[in-house]
């Protein structure tokens, strides 16, 4: 198989708060204006690099929002995020953890930092990333997949490293997630000194986040906090830890369809949008408590 061919390795871009509580870079869509499909099935991803919270008693976040037409996945690095919507369905994302979230025909959530968590301060580092629906599945029920550090699927690396599969396959270890469209999406743990390579479908939209540490990505170095954006040619990823290093892997299956976002919304066309919005404004996304 071949090398999947680097496109480039983006710098964080800088930060931006949501609500108080998380302060992250947008490496997609807007953040390099890549295109709102060059990532599909993926539209967002926005990355809270580690920072320390100071301590406080009322929880820093966002409060009651909508969502519609997609799904929600929080993986958290450091820190404990606290969460609740109108299904209701609640629960803490703490560190390893993974919570994905369909909001699909419409939720109300809120993401709130957890309360002792947020009492005693201290480092913070999570992703929260958008995955797309494809039109068929934008309006099925609403799910919530709470996904422990424990239920990943783990694939053993020499020396101590370990890939957890949170969706897709990695080397015959199946992923926790169900997802609607084929997706990969791995945290790899690299010791230092160690290799690991993806083969990772040529057609598949395919990017690294490095959360910790520092690696060679088919030769080229690649710093915390960096993302390393493929093209859609070659399929094999070969990685070497200069440190030990957690990479955040995603690829997926194009959804090859029109996209027509606003806020919260994630729909095909603009009428799909007022529709959102007028729904929303009827109350029938449910009712969650500020
Ligand atoms: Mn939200």
């Amino acid at each position: 198989m071949k090398a999947k061919s680097i496109q480039q390795i983006l710098l964080p871009p800088a930060p931006h708060m949501v609500g108080d509580g998380f302060r992250v870079h947008n490496f997609f869509p807007t953040g390099y204006n890549i295109g709102k499909n060059r990532m599909s099935p993926f539209f967002m991803m926005d990355y809270n690099s580690k920072i320390d919270f100071s301590p406080r008693e009322n929880p820093r976040g966002v409060g009651v929002h909508p969502h519609r037409g997609f799904e929600t996945v929080t993986i958290v690095y450091h820190g404990k995020v606290a969460h609740h919507d109108s299904t209701g369905n609640s629960g803490v994302i703490s560190e390893g953890d993974v919570q994905w979230m369909t909001a699909a025909s419409g939720i109300l959530h809120k993401e709130y930092h957890e309360e002792e968590f947020s009492k005693k301060g201290g480092p913070f580092q999570m992703i929260q990333l958008w995955v797309n629906l494809p039109a068929k599945d934008k309006m099925s029920k609403p799910k919530y997949q709470a996904i422990t550090n424990d239920q990943l699927g783990k694939y053993q690396l020499d020396n101590g490293g370990v890939v957890e599969v949170i969706a897709g396959e990695f080397k015959g270890v199946k992923g926790a997630a169900s997802t609607f469209t084929p997706i990969e999406m791995y945290n790899a743990k690299i010791k230092k000194g160690a290799a690991v390579t993806f083969d990772l479908p040529e057609n598949f939209n395919t990017g690294i986040l490095v959360v910790e540490g520092a690696v060679k990505v088919n030769g080229e170095k690649a710093p915390a906090d960096n993302f390393i954006l493929f093209k859609n040619e070659g399929e094999t990823i070969s990685i070497e830890a200069e440190e030990d290093s957690i990479l955040f892997v995603i690829s997926g299956e194009p959804i090859n369809e029109p996209i027509a976002a606003y806020g919260p919304f994630l729909m095909n066309t603009h009428e799909e949008l007022e529709q959102a919005l007028e729904d929303f404004n009827k109350g029938k996304f449910g009712y969650l408590e500020d």
